[in-house]
């Protein structure tokens, strides 16, 4: 076999993640490696760790970027806040919410599901209903920005009902952060996990974490070990808080921090503020453009997010051609639908770099052709 390196096609990334990652990120990842014990890394962690606040909107201590993806970070929630025989509220309307589930049973928890349409935000009437239900119910988990159909949920109603109740909120934010408002503190949010191949526009495999001391008491609390080595984060804090003590627990992923902290920089440069706005204004302009083109959004216009847009396949086309047009006449990448939307919708990303008028009018112009030469095809044979 002759191997030889790896050129990948050039691409545009408007699909549910990863994003399009700028040059200034891709340019700091090539800089030189140095050890992660070094002392000039030590700095550069705790100004991630800073940052990572500044996006979050927190002063949460514990706040860092975990070593690996979306979904390790998300798993390290479940396994440090429940314990083997704990009650859980878990929201489900989409992929994640189910992802959540299976995380918490393999966390020995009593799961609770409240599901919502696909497509709709978390229904608030219903989580009221399963709290008053579950009393002994210790944490609610739910979706932000569900990647998989595009619904926004409202977190900080959501996380009003936990503190009512004594509970502690789990709240997955790997779509929102960066892309709409999001207020940790303002709204009390306890473990909060992100992704930053979304709207961060990082390449994937770092997932920005952040805990209340709420949390942080729970995880102290706690009668069990968790589970998992790698994931306890009493372990884990002595890495990523321990200063200029910072005891070994994993080797970070060096060159990875240093892309993270180049795009929070470029994030910061524009101001959070300034995102969320660039992500609404470039959502408005794709849905004038889609529109135009007869075509329509699965998720009603209260609960829709800007940043993760599903439009409805036309019963006349097949959605795969459309996607494989783009693709290769296009080098433009939308995705599919996930689960029960397989087929029947597109899910058009706004996120970090490709919110902007360039993207949209991009794939507004390249889903317009595509539309047309799939019609004008079968009207030829027909
Ligand atoms: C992408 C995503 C995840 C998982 O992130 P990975 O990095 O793929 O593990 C989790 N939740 C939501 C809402 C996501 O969009």
């Amino acid at each position: 076999m002759h191997m030889t390196r790896f050129d990948p096609p050039r691409r545009t990334l408007m699909g549910p993640g990863p994003s399009d990652v700028h040059q200034r990120v891709l340019d700091a990842m090539a800089r030189p490696t140095i050890g992660h014990l070094d002392p000039a890394f030590v700095g550069l962690m705790d100004e991630i760790c800073d940052l990572l606040r500044k996006t979050f909107r927190t002063d949460n201590a514990l706040t860092f970027p975990v070593s690996g993806p979306g979904s390790v970070a998300m798993e390290a929630c479940f396994v440090n806040l429940l314990e083997p025989g704990d009650t859980i509220i878990v929201c489900a309307n989409g992929v994640f919410g189910g992802r959540m589930k299976q995380m918490a049973e393999r966390a020995g928890a009593t799961v609770v599901m409240v599901h919502s349409p696909w497509g709709r935000a978390v229904e608030i009437a219903a989580v009221e209903r399963a709290i008053a239900e579950h009393p002994e119910a210790r944490v609610l988990a739910f979706v932000h920005a569900e990647t998989s159909t595009g619904a926004r949920s409202d977190a900080e109603t959501l996380a009003r009902l936990a503190q009512q109740h004594d509970m502690l909120t789990i709240v997955d934010t790997v779509t929102s952060l960066g892309g709409i408002p999001l207020e940790v503190d303002g709204w009390g949010l306890d473990a909060v996990y992100s992704g930053t191949q979304k709207c961060l526009s990082c390449p994937p495999g770092l997932a920005p974490v952040t805990f209340s001391p709420r949390a942080v008491a729970r995880v102290q609390e706690r009668r069990t070990e968790v589970q998992s080595w790698f994931m306890d984060l009493r372990l884990v804090m002595g890495y990523w808080q321990g200063g200029t003590k910072r005891a070994y627990h994993h080797t970070a992923p060096i060159n990875a921090l240093y892309g993270l902290h180049e795009g929070l920089l470029m994030l910061h440069e524009i101001g959070l503020e300034q995102s969320w706005q660039r992500h609404a204004d470039a959502h408005q302009r794709l849905v004038a453009g889609l529109a135009d083109l007869g075509l329509e959004l699965l998720v009603p216009e209260a609960e829709r997010l800007p940043q993760l847009n599903s439009v409805i396949v036309p019963d006349d086309i097949d959605e795969a051609a459309v996607r494989a047009t783009l693709l290769n006449a296009h080098n433009l990448e939308i995705g599919a639908g996930l689960g029960d939307l397989a087929g029947k919708v597109w899910r058009i990303g706004l996120m970090g770099q490709c919110a902007d008028d360039a993207h949209v009018d991009l794939c507004l112009s390249a889903l317009s052709g595509a539309l047309a030469a799939q019609r004008s095809e079968a009207a030829q044979t027909a």
